[in-house]
């Protein structure tokens, strides 16, 4: 018999290279949490064990570290420990049943605590897959009954910044042969248009141009933005208004020529489903950690192909290699996103948690991970070194540089 013998909660603090900073937030690194599932045979004592990881954002779900440590300790956990699986022959499907069933019980789909359920639900299809012997890309890819593909192309991200860095991140992004870039904006209106043109001028015509305004805007803000960068040729607006003005993103969709696209209004599978009912926008932002995982983020990929909505894959800045890896495979077992996010963990993280380099290379280009489970093996060493008790995390120096701001604190 296979069992959950345990879970492990804890969490780590990656500082990062440089501050990344947009409308809701500027930081300087990032606490995540971290689960261990150990899996047992119990006839032979055998144990395999799997990671997960999620990166919980106030301003984004209204979750915190600690929120979502207390969720697992005090809820998922009690609920799954000496369960065992139904089928031991196929433990990936065992462990996704009973993660389903445990998400259903618990309504972890219709609730704004994807990234309390992630790390957890990451972790144990982690395990399920290795004690398997296949790779959750591979599994997840059969299920949709296709051949996962071989790699992805990332696009890149360009934070708030002064001219100078924006012009120097524009010219690096081109050499580095982005297909897509993404510019945050909302700052300030004159900055905004400067910003679109300047990348317009330096990327050339053939680079696809989106912008992500990550709440900062009212209708009239958006408006008027698209009209004023019509020239300039944006492909989308992410999250224009803030996340419950779900009126004026429909009548956004309807009125504005970029594609609205969701991405703090989306952090439930219900709410997908409500926002493609409303016909609330033409793109969903899927980001693994927000939405409770990949089984959750794949019931949401197939609400978006089903209505007709483009899929992006997005990230969460301060992502380690496990959630990346995750992110890649949900990227390879899918038909093509629009736009695939992250995978910047040498150019973002001084220390990374997994032994392989999860960085996408020249063009944006991540391969599909190789080896089980999720595909990246754990740094035990850098794992131990940057775990931290959260009171510690919170008075690591450079955290002050965390600050939401006023109008993110909405959940
Ligand atoms: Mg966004």
């Amino acid at each position: 018999m296979i069992k959950i013998a345990d879970i492990h909660v804890s969490t780590v603090l990656l500082p990062f290279r440089f501050a990344f900073k947009h409308s809701l937030a500027s930081r300087s690194h990032s606490t995540n949490v971290i689960v261990r599932v150990t899996l047992e045979n119990t006839l032979s004592g055998a144990t395999v064990f799997g990671l997960g990881e999620s990166v919980p954002r106030e301003y984004v779900t209204g979750e915190t570290c600690e929120s979502a440590v207390d969720e697992i300790k005090g809820n998922f956990a009690g609920t799954l420990v000496g369960r065992s699986f139904a089928d031991e022959r196929k433990p990936t499907d065992s462990a996704c049943r009973l993660l389903e069933q445990t998400a259903s019980a618990m309504n972890v789909y219709g609730r704004r605590i994807g990234a309390s359920f992630c790390a957890l639900e990451l972790a144990l299809l982690d395990a399920a897959a290795r004690l398997e012997k296949t790779s959750i890309c591979n599994w997840l890819a059969e299920k949709n009954t296709r051949t996962a593909c071989d790699f992805i192309n990332y696009g890149g991200v360009i934070p708030f910044g002064k001219p100078n860095a924006l012009t120097a991140l524009l010219y690096f992004y081109r050499l580095y042969g982005y297909k897509t870039v993404k510019l945050k904006v909302g700052d300030d209106p004159e900055l905004d248009i400067f910003t679109v043109r300047k990348a317009r001028e330096l990327l050339g015509n053939s680079t696809v141009i989106r912008v992500d305004a990550n709440c900062a805007w009212d209708f009239d803000q958006t408006v008027e933005f698209s009209k004023r960068v019509k020239a300039f040729n944006v492909a989308s607006i992410e999250q224009p208004v803030p996340y419950d003005h779900l009126d004026e993103l429909v009548e956004l969709t309807k009125s504005v020529q970029p594609e609205i696209v969701v991405d703090e209004s989306l952090c439930t599978v219900e709410e997908a489903e409500n926002l493609a009912r409303m016909k609330a926008c033409g793109g969903f932002n899927i980001r693994i950690s927000k939405v409770g995982g990949l089984i959750a983020a794949q019931k949401i990929v197939d609400i978006a192909l089903k209505h007709g909505i483009k899929i992006h894959l997005g990230a969460q800045v301060g992502e380690s290699g496990i959630l990346t890896a995750a992110g890649r495979a949900l990227g390879c077992a899918n038909p093509p996103f629009e736009n695939y996010e992250g995978a910047q963990n040498f150019f973002l993280l001084k220390e990374d948690l997994t032994k392989e380099n999860m960085t996408h290379g020249l063009g944006g280009k991540g391969k599909m991970p190789q080896g089980h489970g999720l595909g990246a093996t754990v740094n035990e060493s850098n794992l131990s070194r940057l775990m931290v008790k959260l009171k510690a995390a919170n008075a690591q120096p450079g955290s002050a540089a965390i600050e939401a701001k006023g109008r993110g604190l909405h959940v």
